[in-house]
C-alpha cells in the first residue's frame, strides 16, 4: 500500500505536466462508452483500451453483473446505466468478462459461500442463469465458456432496461460483449453469430 499511497500523493504534481488536458476535464465529461467489467484487479478497462481520463465511464463489480431492471432495492448498476445513457448520452456499452474470474470459479466449483453472504446473494441469479453451462464446462481454471455465456446473459439483462431498449430501437445505442484473457491480453469480441473471436488489429 505504501507505494500506491506515495504515487497518489505525487499524482497532482505529475499531472501538472499535462495541465491543459487535465484542466479541460473540469469542464465536463463526454465519455465514448460505458464499460461494465469485473472488479478483478487484473482487468483494467482503461489499460486494455488505452483510454485517457474522460474517455470511458466504468461500472465494476464482482462478475461484471447487471441486475435485471425493476428490482425494488437501490442498485448502483441501475443508477450507473441510467446516468451513462440519459445524462452522458453514451452510445456504446461494453460488458467485459474475463478469464480466471473468481466469481465464475466460485459458481463452477459450487463452493459453500455461506461465509460470504454478500457474494452469495450477488451471484445467485447468475448461478441460476449459468446452470447448464456450469455443468458442462470442463475443469479449466480460465472457464472461458462460463465467462462468455455470463457476458451474453448480462447483455440480455441490459436489454431489460427501458432506456436501453428504447435507444437500441432508435439506433442510438450499441451493445458489445468482450471476453478478456488475462494471461495473453487478448480481447475476444462477441459476434452476431454468438461466438467470441479475436479480431486482427
Ligand atoms: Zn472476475
Amino acid at each position: 500500500m505504501k507505494a500506491l499511497l506515495h504515487r497518489a500523493r505525487a499524482f497532482g504534481r505529475r499531472t501538472a505536466f499535462e495541465s491543459d488536458a487535465y484542466l479541460k476535464l473540469a469542464d465536463g465529461q463526454y465519455p465514448e462508452a460505458l464499460v461494465i467489467a469485473c472488479s478483478d484487479s487484473r482487468v483494467i478497462p482503461a489499460l486494455i483500451t488505452g483510454a485517457r481520463p474522460g474517455d470511458i465511464f466504468e461500472l465494476r463489480n464482482a462478475g461484471n453483473i447487471v441486475p435485471p431492471y425493476g428490482r425494488p432495492e437501490p442498485s448502483g448498476e441501475a443508477a450507473t446505466v441510467e446516468y451513462a445513457l440519459q445524462v452522458l448520452g453514451v452510445q456504446d456499452i461494453v460488458v467485459c468478462g474475463h478469464s480466471h474470474c473468481g466469481a465464475m470459479g466460485a459458481l463452477k466449483s459450487g463452493d459453500d459461500l455461506s461465509a460470504l453472504p454478500g457474494v452469495d446473494a450477488w451471484l445467485r441469479p447468475a448461478r441460476t442463469e449459468l446452470a447448464p453451462v456450469l455443468d458442462a464446462a470442463p475443469d479449466d481454471p480460465a472457464l472461458p465458456e462460463v465467462a462468455q455465456v455470463n457476458v451474453v446473459n448480462q447483455l440480455d439483462a441490459l436489454r431489460s432496461y427501458p432506456v436501453v431498449r428504447q435507444r437500441l430501437d432508435e439506433g442510438r445505442l450499441r451493445l458489445h460483449g468482450w471476453y478478456y484473457e488475462i494471461d495473453t491480453g487478448s480481447v475476444y469480441e462477441l459476434g452476431d453469430d454468438g461466438d467470441f473471436r479475436v479480431h486482427a488489429a
